[in-house]
């Protein structure tokens, strides 16, 4: 038959139709979800599509020629993505971080950075704007980024040895230039720069002592390397618990090559925990997803590559900003950015997702009975 179905909408993923509620007060800064925790990071993922195909984020025999990456008519404008974020703005976000798929992919990305960039919050304010990069593109493009009004950038980075990097992208691509990315961003004066390496054990962990040892060694305490472990987003990866390497043996190890003191979280709802060398090297940080579920100051929300609001990085369900955005009422007026602002107020005043901890309790194969999100789609 040959013949493509091409659907009306793009049902990846299941939606809520948001709820606007006709008698809301004006956002406040002030918001609280069920559990207390307000509202303060907005993560974006501002497109689908990525140069690398990392097996424990997008598989190549999922993510192969025949996938269909959504078509950019369903991806946020510019425009409707910084009116979202100033809504969001104003319930109290500080922080934006971009991400994807891998966000240098996104044309002009520049221009939305410097749209981003003249937001403030209720206190006038400027954001802490950051973007999260597999750093392939990075040295071609930092300038352009700072100039923007790019603060600070975050690499991913998942071994120094070239051989066991090009084997984990699973593109080939060589590890010398993303560390030419960030000579780039450290020249063009993007910091903090913070480096993040997932960790697989059996796959990587060999790395966790030689890249603690290059970042000390060649950009010492201006950037900092936190070690993840890896996690059972989506549904595409084959997760399973014996390849998480707990963040407990990643401090063990360094700490046998370099001895390390805990520090205080510098700002509630941060993921890292933070180690310092105790020769005054830096500091490292571990993120403890899975043996350490942090949702009890969780303070991120979401937003989708095309305009879904997600509330828990292991939800299956989001709630259908882009409607509102693109959308009329019933009176056949656009909605009005207080209206959607109240939408957006109601959200999150009912979120009581805590999905990490409920997870840690549970049985490994319990919570995937529904289809969960993937990374690339919903932001790393
Ligand atoms: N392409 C960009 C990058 O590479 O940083 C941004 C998107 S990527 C999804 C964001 C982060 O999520 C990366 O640091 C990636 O390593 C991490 N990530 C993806 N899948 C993961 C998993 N299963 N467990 C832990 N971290 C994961």
């Amino acid at each position: 038959m040959g013949e493509t179905i091409i659907p009306l909408a793009d049902l990846r993923y299941a939606a809520e139709m948001p709820v606007v509620p006709s008698d809301a007060a004006a956002p406040s800064g002030l918001l609280a979800d069920r559990l207390g925790r307000p509202l303060r990071d907005l993560r974006i993922s501002v497109t689908d599509r990525c140069n690398f195909r990392c097996s424990y984020c997008m598989p190549k025999e999922v993510f192969d020629r025949d996938y269909r990456f959504l078509p950019h008519s369903s991806l946020l404008s510019f425009e409707e993505l910084t009116r979202a974020a100033r809504l969001f703005v104003a319930h109290g976000v500080i922080k934006l971080r971009l991400t994807g798929g891998e966000p240098l992919l996104r044309k002009n990305l520049e221009v939305l950075i410097a749209q981003l960039a003249t937001l403030r919050t209720p206190e006038g304010q400027p954001l802490d704007i950051t973007l999260t990069t597999n750093g392939a593109l990075l040295e071609r493009k930092a300038q352009a980024l700072r100039d923007a009004g790019l603060k600070r950038v975050t690499v991913s980075l998942d071994a120094l040895d070239d051989s066991i990097f090009r084997r984990m992208n699973d593109v080939d691509f060589p590890v010398a230039d993303v560390l030419r990315g960030i000579d780039a961003a450290r020249r063009v004066g993007l910091a903090p720069i913070k480096i993040n390496m997932v960790v697989k054990r059996g796959t990587n962990d060999d790395q966790i002592v030689p890249l603690a040892r290059h970042v000390r060694d060649h950009y010492g305490p201006g950037v900092v390397l936190r070690f993840i472990e890896y996690m059972d987003v989506g549904a595409t990866n084959g997760w399973r618990m014996d390849e998480v390497l707990p963040s407990a043996d990643v401090v063990r190890r360094l700490s046998a090559a370099f001895p390390l003191e805990p520090m205080a979280a510098s700002a509630p709802g941060e993921t890292a925990q933070r180690w310092r060398y105790a020769d005054g090297g830096g500091e490292v940080g571990v993120i403890s997803s899975v043996t350490q579920a942090f949702c009890g100051d969780c303070n991120r929300a979401r937003l989708s590559t095309e305009g879904k609001l997600f509330l828990c990085l292991f939800a299956s369900r989001g709630h259908d900003l882009r409607a509102l955005l693109r959308g009329q009422s019933p009176e056949g007026q656009a909605w009005t950015d207080a209206q959607i602002a109240a939408a957006i107020g109601l959200i999150w005043a009912g979120r009581d997702d805590r999905y990490s901890q409920l997870r840690s309790a549970m049985a490994p194969d319990l919570g995937h009975g529904e289809r969960r999100v993937e990374m690339h789609y919903i932001g790393g």
